[in-house]
């Protein structure tokens, strides 16, 4: 039988999947929370859901579940620094700006490209996460088009060229102009 392949070389691996990175936000009472996660996914439109994976020790799961919802927060291009500072790894004195503003699920922080308001709908152990899924409740998108912070291979990245035969993403910002690649 094969070795186990190694869990560093699994996290190598699957961070050439390259995503856009999100600021989860719960708030628990007068207590938000808030957590920069990149496991994230649309899961199903009938009923419409979504998930994110949560650390097993991560603070954020007392307050998902006291709090029962959650908001995705996709950030901009702009908000690399509100990435780093969710994520624990900001090194400065002063925290970088950000505003949340009380909203449906969860709290919805201010310059991202889009938020996704949810519900608890169930939470599934998967080893050392939880993986929590979302009833969606709420859709915003930014009035501005933005551009979209990316993550790959462990680092920021930026959208620059669009493929070939695709517009300038900022142009595809009116909703009916929105492409969906893939339907049913
Ligand atoms: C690109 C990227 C993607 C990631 N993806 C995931 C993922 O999908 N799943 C996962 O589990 N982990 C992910 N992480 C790691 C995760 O973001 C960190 O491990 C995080 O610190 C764990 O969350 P916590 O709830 O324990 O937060 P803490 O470490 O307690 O908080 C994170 C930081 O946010 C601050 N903070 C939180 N809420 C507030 C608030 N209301 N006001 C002011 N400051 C606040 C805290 O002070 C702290 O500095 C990712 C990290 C990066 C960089």
């Amino acid at each position: 039988m094969s070795e186990a392949p190694d869990p560093k070389e699994f996290r190598r691996v699957m961070g050439l999947f390259a995503t856009g990175v999100t600021v989860v936000t719960a708030a628990a009472g007068e207590r938000t929370h808030a957590m920069t996660a990149n496991a994230v996914m649309s899961v199903s439109l009938e009923p419409l859901l979504v998930c994110v994976s949560v650390g097993r020790t991560a603070r954020m799961n007392a307050f998902l579940e006291e709090a029962g919802g959650f908001a995705l927060n996709i950030l901009s291009e702009a908000q690399e620094d509100l990435s780093r500072y969710f994520a624990g790894m900001w090194q400065r004195p002063t925290p970088p700006d950000y505003r949340f503003v009380p909203w449906v699920g969860g709290p919805r922080l201010e310059g991202a490209l889009a938020s996704v308001g949810c519900a608890v709908d169930r939470v599934v152990e998967a080893g050392d996460h939880r993986l929590f899924l979302g009833r969606v409740l709420a859709l915003h998108r930014s009035e501005a088009p933005l551009r979209p912070l990316l993550f790959f291979a462990g680092a920021y990245h930026r959208l620059r060229h669009p493929a070939a035969s695709a517009r300038d993403p900022l142009e595809i910002w009116r909703p009916e102009e929105v492409q969906i690649f893939y339907e049913q």
